[in-house]
């Protein structure tokens, strides 16, 4: 830190804060570069909807593309699933080449999502040799349909063995294809799924597409139940709202934790965080307005439909929330809406950060994944109807529901475990580890008079007396607002709001969609049985009664952040893990597995794979921290300390002297209180370079250990330990001049902007 060797050499003209000889300490010199980039004065934007999508290869621009019959064939794959032929995928993909390269595209790239990162692309050109030294531009329809990325690097937990490394991505037509530009020029993106040669899903989509039809045919064999022969199709929707931080750029680049584990590891709190609850909605600062003009403008082109721009919680934090789309779309649009955040904060001479928890002791950042089901009609199958047989429908889904989350909650809590979010989920911070389900005064107080209230023979008059004849919509004004439960119905949707700011939401929505098909094959297996021979609504009335009496211990309305419902919780039974590899371990669960292949989301194989991914990602994740946190230790918080030690010693030293050879007059308590000090900054050093030494042997000692015994060893020892060693840094931070300190501290961070 600090030093005076460390001094950046700056010109006059770059800024105002010349120091001694033209150098100054480099966070000053950072500090003093912070300001918003000048942009040219936008009059009248263009029209969003005069753009919209314009970059997407949709039915729109494939429909001027391609031939009736193959546009044709293309729709009933969507709608029907019966596969088009070789010549038709020959003319949708030379049709995509020309829609791309009439929008000036030169590559093209199979786009999918690994297991660990984002997404992954692998870029090729069109062009292909005709001959010597001549080339077109092609594109077929067998490079549409497969690539075959070498995927080796690509973690498979076991399933590829080495000598068969090769791993294929295959065109998912669901999701239109793109274009991203750079300055330089632009490429067409495919949307693929990425599978082993045996046909194994290597990656967080192809288990999506598999439970989403699972959950078409469950949902499907419901309506049918309910009187609704047509019914074909049910999707499952999801709007997510994206929480992020931004921080100016000259502060990020002097960040090594931020730069290398997306979260600072060190950092004294700032005198003011969050607690004047002055930024919540509050008015959004001019700059970073225009980065969020800038990110929806980008957006639109490729038809995410951002809706919502707001001011969160902490200090420069926010949130962009979509309108819901079909699950598969809305998860790659959120995946491509983390990537443009990312880029366009970079030309704002920003820095957005998507990790869970990048500043101790002020909120973290989540992902409220919203989730509900709509039939082919587009009819919101959480919405009550408007005749007692549609309440009914509505609450036997409900009722679905919260027997998925009331038998599956370690699969919930699974889905969302990385090392990230282990700072929220019951790390004193919303929303707690424990799954519970929140649904509002009306909705609880409806079934508890059809939980006590069920006779043996039910007549109209008695539905109307159960309050089903006539629900109430459930929309944002009817449904209370709890805001600390994880999974909670928030007018005509769930809301899960544990997932992590930074992850993929694929897997999360996974998981929903494959419980909740078990569940409302359930209840459809138990309303068939109840109702033979019987009045339809009584048995459906029955099976609703008794799945609300069995599931009652997952409803929970009160604070779920209050310290009762730890022990409440407790009480009930319901699982409280705060460990990543823990809860993780559900994926290896022979129930869970049973499940997964029930509705053939995963193979035993492809989930236990991803159980290992997993716990190697957050070991390796836990790994980079630590050794960032020794690097920053040891290379600038010890040496800006002893320089500080040194200037504490020189000064007492001299008091000393001047006291006893001048006769200056000092207080004991002075001299006293001089040496107090000095002697704390001396052990604070000593115990920053003695606990990062058992941190280095403690990973030694890890690396000879398997890598759950790993995890256990993190999560247990060497996290604590982390955390040990910032608060001796931090009470570094508080007394180290200024001059000296190079990390960029919590109230630049957060506050200059
Ligand atoms: P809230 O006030 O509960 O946050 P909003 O209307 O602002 O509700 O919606 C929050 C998010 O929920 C938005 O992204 C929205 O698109 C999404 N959403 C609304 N209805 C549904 C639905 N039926 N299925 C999935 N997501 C939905
Ligand atoms: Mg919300």
């Amino acid at each position: 830190m600090a030093s005076r060797q460390q001094t950046a050499t700056i010109s006059k003209e770059t800024s105002p804060l010349q120091v001694k000889g033209g150098n100054m300490p480099v966070r000053q010199e950072a500090l003093s570069r912070v300001k918003s980039i000048n942009l040219a004065k936008v009059d009248s934007p263009k029209k969003v909807s005069s753009y919209f999508g314009e970059n997407t290869f949709n039915l729109t621009a494939m429909k001027e593309y391609i031939s009736k019959d193959a546009f044709d064939a293309f729709k009933r794959w969507m709608s029907e699933g019966v596969t088009i032929t070789i010549d038709q995928a020959n003319e949708i993909a030379n049709a995509m080449k020309d829609w791309a390269m009439s929008k000036g595209a030169t590559y093209y790239t199979h786009w999918f999502q690994p297991m660990t990162g984002l997404t992954a692309e692998k870029h090729d050109s069109f062009i292909s040799i005709t001959g010597q030294g001549t080339v077109i531009e092609k594109f077929s329809g067998s490079k549409l349909i497969q690539g075959e990325p070498d995927a080796s690097s690509f973690p498979s937990g076991g399933i590829r063995a080495t000598f068969e490394a090769r791993g294929y991505t295959a065109w998912d037509p669901s999701s239109p294809a793109f274009i991203i530009e750079s300055n330089s020029g632009k490429t067409l993106c495919i949307p693929t799924i990425f599978i082993s040669y045996h046909g194994e899903a290597l990656d967080k989509k192809l288990p999506l597409l598999r439970s989403d039809d699972a959950l078409s045919r469950a949902a499907v064999n419901l309506l049918k139940l309910f009187g609704h022969k047509d019914a074909k199709k049910v999707i499952s929707t999801c709007g997510a709202e994206q929480e992020y931080f931004l921080i100016d750029k000259n502060y990020y680049n002097l960040r090594p934790d931020l730069i290398m584990t997306g979260r600072t590891l060190v950092g004294a709190s700032s005198p003011k965080g969050q607690q004047l609850e002055d930024q919540y909605f509050g008015a959004i600062k001019e700059r970073v307005v225009n980065y969020m003009f800038e990110v929806a403008e980008e957006a639109y082109k490729l038809g995410i439909p951002i809706m919502t721009r707001h001011n969160e919680v902490a200090p420069h934090q926010y949130e962009f929330a979509p309108i819901f789309e079909e699950s598969n779309i809305a998860a790659d649009h959120n995946l491509l809406l983390m990537e443009i955040m990312k880029k366009v904060a970079l030309r704002h001479n920003l820095v957005c950060l998507l990790h869970e928890k990048p500043f101790a002791g002020i909120n973290g950042s989540g992902k409220h994944l919203n989730w509900s089901l709509a039939d082919d009609k587009g009819n919101n199958l959480l919405n009550p109807g408007d005749t007692p047989e549609d309440n009914l429908q509505f609450l036997a889904v409900l009722a679905a529901v919260l027997r998925a989350v009331y038998l599956h909650s370690d699969l919930l809590r699974a889905s969302i475990a990385l090392a990230g979010n282990e700072h929220r989920l019951g790390a004193n911070e919303a929303p707690p580890a424990i799954i519970s389900v929140f649904l509002g005064e009306q909705l609880n107080s409806i079934l508890n008079m059809i939980e006590n209230g069920t006779k043996d023979k039910i007549s109209k008059s008695d539905i109307i007396d159960l309050g089903v004849a006539r629900l109430p919509r459930f929309n944002k004004d009817t449904t209370d607002r709890n805001r600390t439960s994880p999974f909670a119905f928030t007018g005509a949707k769930f809301e899960f709001r544990a997932v992590g700011s930074s992850q993929n939401i694929s897997t999360p929505i996974t998981m929903v969609n494959t419980i909740i098909a078990d569940s409302l094959d359930y209840v459809a297996g138990e309303i068939k049985k109840a109702s033979s021979g019987k009045d339809f609504n009584t048995a459906v009335l029955r099976v609703i009664a008794k799945i609300v009496k069995e599931t009652k211990d997952i409803r929970f309305e009160g604070n779920n952040y209050a310290e009762e419902w730890v022990k409440e919780a407790k009480k009930r039974g319901l699982p409280n893990v705060a460990s990543t590899c823990e809860s993780l371990k559900a994926l290896e669960d022979k129930k869970n597995i049973t499940l997964f292949e029930k509705y053939k989301v995963f193979s035993s194989e492809e989930i236990v794979a991803r159980y290992h991914i997993w716990v190697h990602t957050y070991n390796t994740m836990i790994e980079i921290e630590a050794n960032t946190l020794n690097e920053i230790v040891n290379s600038t918080v010890v040496p800006a300390s002893m320089e500080y030690e040194e200037m504490l010693a020189d000064n007492l030293s001299k008091v000393v002297r001047l006291k006893k050879d001048a006769g200056l007059k000092v207080i004991p308590e002075a001299i006293n209180d001089q040496k107090e000090h000095l002697a704390e900054v001396v052990a604070k050093i000593y115990y920053v370079r003695h606990n990062t030494a058992s941190l280095v042997k403690m990973l030694e000692k890890a690396g000879k250990l398997p890598h759950e015994k790993k995890a256990e060893l993190y999560f247990d020892e060497l996290k604590p330990l982390m955390e040990h060693i910032r608060k001796h840094v931090d009470d570094l931070e508080r007394v180290v001049p200024d001059e000296h300190w190079d990390l960029p501290k919590y109230r630049e961070m957060l506050f200059i902007k």
